[in-house]
């Protein structure tokens, strides 16, 4: 607290990020990495940018992005995406925070469920716009039936943060029907890890906004990349934003990474199909140890176990050298969400939970 803090400082609730430790030798498995390198095009790509002794750190990188803004365009060539459909910023937590700004600022409360993305709440707090929290089934899934009170605006994770339960596309449609004067923002994080994203979407409805992360399944969360697709109106209302803010949210390094994850559609496919192998590999030895795993669309799953606390569970793997992510939340304290790492990390955690969980 201090007198110079402006008054709006005064009332915040910050987000609260994973740990990310210094100790290397930890098994990480609370923030939800990518267990594998970058393509190994991203690597070249950025050294290429730093060819030359670097000089062209010297200059601006381009305010607006144009040759990422073309690759990602290029990306969804099947659904008829142009270039001026694509906003990007530095990581989609920045995406995300412009189009609070931009488009879900109204007079109404905006929508989101009870348990998601604990940004959301944050983002609100910041803006002052005042929210109204959706309850899931009992079986953690967003019922769209249960979004009927009037809104400035939707906005759910797509799978949905910490359970990684899918909505399929015919849901997300009727809400996007059913709420034709509100934004329905889609944040899909983790859809590359099993479901169909919304992008099909977009060109049918107006009123929808897709924001993607090149952090989780483009094992990027280290080089900040992040981007929105929709009609061009909603991206229009981005930019004016993003440029009373920072015309210049992505460096040099990071276009050109990104531009280089994004051409590498091989790589992508064979480390996003390793980590769904492995999740459900893990999902099955968890089953064993008498766990309860909800199904998992996303490179994360979200268990618990009828006889063992999840706080004490968490702090046991930790003095074992593993870190997953715990929640003391209503409704899920007793869970842990653990992000699917390499086949060697999810063995250490297999074995130590093994240990844990099995009466001596
Ligand atoms: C990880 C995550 C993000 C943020 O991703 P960045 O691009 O790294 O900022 C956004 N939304 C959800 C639901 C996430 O889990």
């Amino acid at each position: 607290m201090s007198r110079y803090w402006s008054p709006v400082v005064h009332r915040l609730t910050p987000y609260v990020p994973g740990e990310q430790p210094k100790l290397s030798q930890l098994v990480k498995l609370n923030t939800n990495e990518n267990p594998y390198p970058p393509s190994p095009r991203v690597l070249a790509a950025i050294a290429g940018e730093l060819a030359a002794d670097g000089r062209s750190l010297r200059l601006y990188p381009d305010p607006n992005a144009e040759q990422l803004r073309a690759a990602i365009a290029a990306r969804y060539a099947e659904f008829a995406i142009a270039v001026p459909q694509v906003f990007v910023g530095n990581g989609s937590d920045e995406v995300l925070a412009l189009a609070f700004m931009a488009l879900l600022r109204h007079e109404l409360p905006i929508l989101f469920p009870d348990i998601t993305y604990s940004f959301y709440p944050v983002y609100s707090g910041l803006y002052e716009i005042a929210h109204l929290t959706v309850p899931l089934g009992d079986d953690f899934r967003i019922r769209v039936e249960d979004y009927s009170a009037a809104n400035g605006g939707i906005i759910f994770p797509n799978p949905n943060a910490p359970t990684g339960c899918l909505l399929p596309l015919t849901a997300i449609e009727q809400l996007l029907r059913r709420h034709p004067q509100s934004v329905v923002v889609v944040d899909e994080a983790y859809i590359d890890f099993g479901g169909e994203s919304a992008v099909a979407l977009v060109n049918h409805h107006a009123n929808l906004l897709v924001v993607h992360t090149l952090s989780k399944s483009r094992s990027l969360a280290g080089l900040r990349v992040g981007y929105a697709i929709g009609q061009r109106d909603l991206i229009e209302a981005l930019e004016r934003v993003k440029n009373s803010f920072n015309s210049y949210p992505l460096d040099r390094l990071a276009i050109v990474g990104a531009v280089a994850a994004i051409a590498d559609q091989e790589y992508f496919e064979s480390t996003r199909q390793a980590i769904i192998h492995s999740r459900e590999t893990l999902r099955n030895a968890l089953l064993a140890l008498g766990f309860d795993v909800l199904p998992s669309a996303a490179n994360f799953i979200f268990v618990r176990h009828p006889r063992h606390d999840a706080g004490e569970l968490a702090a046991r793997l930790r003095q074992r050298g593993i870190i997953v992510r715990h929640f003391r939340l209503p409704r899920i304290e007793q869970y842990l969400r653990i992000t699917i790492g390499s086949d060697e990390q999810c063995a250490l955690l297999v074995q130590a939970l093994q240990e844990l969980v099995t009466p001596q």
